[in-house]
């Protein structure tokens, strides 16, 4: 059976050169999401489509199949159960007849689950904004931090860096090297000091340089977890204070093939820290992109980027209708 979820045309008039340009830009990203997620989309693709295939209206079995098919791609266990109780309702309602009609509704509850966009940057004029990035060691996280940097630089905006994982050398060094390239200040002290006074120097420095954005690099692992946190709430309450009119955002990288995992560290971080936004990396290298689904559904946080490769333009706006899309999309496709 022909599983088409086409791409829906955006204009039908002839674009201007500016617009032109613009549906260049969004057709090169979406090319580069759609590549990125080849791994999960042919996981869920080709066993959602084999399972829709098999669509009998009023049949239980199909529905447990479903069941089973979204919980072995990590959509995880809550998402799923909403997921097919609402598709079995909507389905019985509308008197879906057909497997596509029934994809077509799948989509609409996905993309419903994920929510609105949750854009990186919310600009202030003059208003200083501090991103501490959390996340356990081997996320992502400095190389993610870095390329936030760039964007931010190539809108325009003064960028410092502040490398508050005292607990590693490398981390230091890795971070120094990242502010070179990128271009940024970095306020660094030995390893080993209390990273809320690296902070409290960063935020000193920031406002005195007019930096737009403060990225603080956070120790993603020490002793024990419960050091981690009480650490990272120290340099959160010591950000607060020291920059009350400052917009402060705690964002939380996850490594997407870690799958549940992803899910366990974004319950843990936000519960002891409050995470306002999540980015979740390396989407290319696994087949378990749903689990973005089971950490919208169980966390109810916000995605605001996703990594879909190594490169700095594979850290993507996370666009939640282009996301379905790109995952549901059948492979003979454009
Ligand atoms: P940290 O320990 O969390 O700071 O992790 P790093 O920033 O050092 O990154 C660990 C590795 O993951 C590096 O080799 C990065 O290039 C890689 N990485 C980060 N994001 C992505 C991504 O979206 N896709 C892929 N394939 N690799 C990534």
């Amino acid at each position: 059976m022909e599983m088409c979820m086409q791409l829906r045309r955006k204009k039908v008039d002839q674009p201007n050169p500016a617009e032109q340009q613009s549906n260049n830009e969004s057709q090169r990203w979406f090319s580069r999401l759609r590549s990125g997620m080849e791994k999960s989309r042919k996981n869920l693709v080709s066993k959602v489509s084999g399972v829709f295939s098999r669509f009998t209206p009023g049949s239980e079995e199909f529905w447990e199949e479903i069941e089973a098919t979204l919980i072995q791609a990590d959509v995880g266990v809550k998402a799923t159960t909403l997921i097919v109780d609402s598709l079995k309702e909507r389905a019985k309602e509308k008197k879906i007849g057909n497997a596509e009609d029934l994809l077509n509704l799948m989509e609409a509850e996905l993309a419903n689950i994920l929510g609105e966009e949750s854009p990186v940057f919310a600009w202030k004029e003059g208003l200083l904004n501090i991103f501490l990035v959390v996340g356990v060691n081997g996320t992502g996280k400095t190389t993610t931090l870095a390329k936030i940097g760039q964007r931010a630089q190539k809108e325009g905006k003064k960028v410092m860096f502040a490398a508050a994982d005292t607990f590693r050398a490398a981390a230091i060094e890795q971070l120094e090297i990242w502010a070179e390239r990128v271009g940024g200040d970095i306020i660094k002290h030995k390893r080993g000091s209390d990273p809320a006074a690296v902070v409290f120097d960063a935020i000193q420095a920031a406002k005195a340089r007019s930096v737009d954005l403060l990225l603080v690099d956070t120790a993603g692992r020490l002793h024990t977890y419960e050091n981690l946190m009480e650490e990272l709430k120290k340099v959160k309450r010591v950000a607060q204070r020291e920059a009350p009119d400052a917009e402060i955002g705690t964002i939380l990288v996850v490594d997407a093939t870690t799958g549940q995992n992803a899910l366990a560290q974004a319950k843990i971080f936000n519960e002891a820290l409050g995470v306002d936004k999540i980015i979740l990396t390396k989407l290319d290298g696994t087949a378990k992109g749903g689990i973005v689904i089971a950490i919208a559904e169980e966390i109810g946080l916000p995605i605001t980027l996703i990594g879909v490769g190594e490169q700095v333009e594979d850290l993507q706006d996370f666009r939640p209708k282009e996301f379905v899309e790109a995952l549901l999309e059948s492979n003979g496709n454009p």
